[in-house]
């Protein structure tokens, strides 16, 4: 069970801080926390894709996803390496880069199931911990303000109507995609559900987090805003 973690570590004038973004699906944490690692010199860790791909993994065994003792053992064998770039993290599975394999429904799916369970977010939340530990990261997820990083120097939980992120997801899916918005908004929904319902560290702002709302601004307002309280702690 391990996470390799390489990267070209952020710059060495970055600030030592730790951001943290939760949560829900659609909500712009990936768009704001990019903008935040370039304009800070931090690294960006996008820990959805250390659960997508695991869940691809367990996918490809074809394990019942509701089996905790079958997927513990699976983690056992399993070692996910995060690379952060200037865009999305690459991710490699027992070597493979997957990268272009985790953002289908049914890894989507699947990894918000594999989630549930205490064995594998212990697991996740370690190897996270060891990543950030260091500082100068932007961390975005479900938990990282509540469990993973609780002493994060700027905590922010992005929210926006499920109707507004749906709509976001479908236009990133770009012309050619042939799902229909309904869709994507029932089955952002429908993660949404099983993501703040679950009895291990359910998807909630953390007491002391900002919470930015983001349904009646654009993405590039609600970015502004999480660049000023970034500025605001380091000032
Ligand atoms: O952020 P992303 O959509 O890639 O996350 C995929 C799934 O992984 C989420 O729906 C959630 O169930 C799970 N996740 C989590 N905790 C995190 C990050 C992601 O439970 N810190």
């Amino acid at each position: 069970m391990s996470t390799e973690f390489h990267s070209e570590h952020s710059s060495a004038s970055a600030p030592k801080i730790i951001v943290a973004i939760d949560g829900p699906a659609g909500a712009g944490k990936s768009t704001i926390a990019r903008h935040l690692a370039r304009h800070f010199g931090l690294l960006n860790l996008e820990t959805g894709a250390m659960y997508r791909a695991f869940a691809l993994k367990a996918l490809r065994a074809a394990l019942s996803l509701d089996e905790s003792s079958a997927l513990e053992r699976l983690a056992g064998e399993t070692i996910i390496h995060l690379v952060p770039t200037s865009g999305e993290n690459r991710v490699f599975l027992d070597g493979e880069d997957v990268t272009g394999e985790l953002r289908n429904a049914a890894v989507t799916d699947a990894a918000s199931r594999v989630s549930v369970f205490p064995v594998i977010r212990a697991w996740m939340v370690r190897l996270q911990q060891q990543m950030g530990s260091a500082g100068g990261v932007v961390m975005e997820g479900r938990d990282i303000g509540t469990v993973v990083f609780p002493h994060a120097d700027v905590k922010i939980f992005l929210d926006a109507a499920p109707e507004v992120r749906g709509m976001r997801r479908f236009e990133q899916m770009g012309a050619h995609t042939e799902r229909q918005p309904d869709e994507v908004i029932l089955e952002l929904r429908e993660r949404d559900k099983r993501d703040r319902n679950r009895a291990d560290s359910p998807l909630k702002p953390a007491e002391d987090a900002v919470v930015l709302d983001s349904t009646d601004m654009t993405l590039a307002e609600a970015v502004k805003v999480a660049e000023r309280l970034v500025e605001a702690r380091l000032a």
